[in-house]
């Protein structure tokens, strides 16, 4: 399973009103494969992945999922999208209803789509109980994974996440990364969308970052540190302080763990010379 995006162009508007958004942009995303896409606010993230399962249509170029062009039904199956504002995402009567949603658009009926609903529930870790109620009557936090089981119900090759973690506490956070590991772990990919480095560089395999609807950068998290000076994560900025400094730690750092264990060794070192 992937995903080919070839020299995609995308305007929003006719005619003069005309704005281009999307400018040349080609990548792949292969099979269980982890990919970060981030950049600024109104860069065009959104925009991109619209086109990753056949919402928006690009202008020029193509979009092909397993070699089927973008704009087949089946696409949809095959790539999956949570968008931000989950409660918009939301429209059905009971939980149970909205979860099914998708699999029976794909035609899935009686116990195979019983079946699809449940397992959808547990893989976000709520109790079957909630499949009862309206989703408008649920937390935020509940929304969001409900509109995630919803997603996951049609069990997509490819999950991809617009903005994850925004208005997350930290442990929604760690629950949802926890979900996302398990997912991965099964062979789903995992498109992240973020304007936050620091909530990608320690999950994805690859990064794509996007600068005015062009890709300036495309690598692993660690070849992006070492080959652009900024934006950094808050932390990859401490460790390079450090360092200037004249503490013996590693800088190309960007998540909170790796960062103690270098400065603990660091501290364990300097101890050991009193
Ligand atoms: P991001 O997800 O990186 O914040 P978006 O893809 O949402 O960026 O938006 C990229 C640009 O396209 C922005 O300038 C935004 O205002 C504009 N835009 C987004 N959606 C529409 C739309 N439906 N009609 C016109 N312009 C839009």
């Amino acid at each position: 399973m992937s995903i080919d995006v070839r020299d995609i162009c995308f305007s929003y508007g006719k005619g003069k009103k005309k704005v281009p958004v999307l400018k040349d942009i080609t990548f792949s995303i292969g099979r269980s494969e982890s990919v970060g896409i981030v950049g600024k606010v109104g860069c065009g993230k959104t925009t991109l992945i619209k086109h990753l399962n056949g919402l928006l249509l690009p202008d020029s170029g193509s979009v092909t999922v397993d070699g089927l062009p973008s704009s087949k039904k089946e696409v949809c199956k095959k790539t999956g999208i949570l968008f931000q504002h989950p409660s918009k995402q939301l429209f059905c009567r009971t939980v149970f209803e909205e979860i099914a949603y998708g699999p029976m658009n794909f035609g899935i009926r009686g116990d195979e789509l019983d079946r699809c609903v449940h397992e959808a529930i547990r893989e976000v870790g709520l109790a079957e109980e909630i499949l009862e109620r309206s989703p408008f009557s649920l937390s935020g936090g509940e929304m969001r994974l409900v509109a995630l089981a919803g997603v996951l119900s049609s069990s997509p090759d490819h999950l991809v996440l617009d903005e994850p973690t925004s208005g997350l506490s930290s442990s929604g956070k760690a629950n949802l990364f926890r979900i996302l590991n398990s997912l991965k772990n099964n062979g789903v990919g995992i498109v992240l969308v973020s304007h936050q480095l620091e909530d990608v560089l320690d999950v994805v395999d690859r990064l794509i970052y996007l600068d005015n609807g062009e890709i300036v950068f495309e690598g692993t998290p660690s070849e992006y540190l070492a080959s652009m000076p900024s934006p950094v994560p808050q932390v990859t900025e401490l460790m390079r302080g450090l360092k200037g400094s004249g503490i013996d730690v590693k800088d190309d750092v960007f998540s909170v763990d790796h960062a103690f264990e270098e400065i603990y060794n660091a501290w364990s070192k300097r101890k050991g010379n009193f």
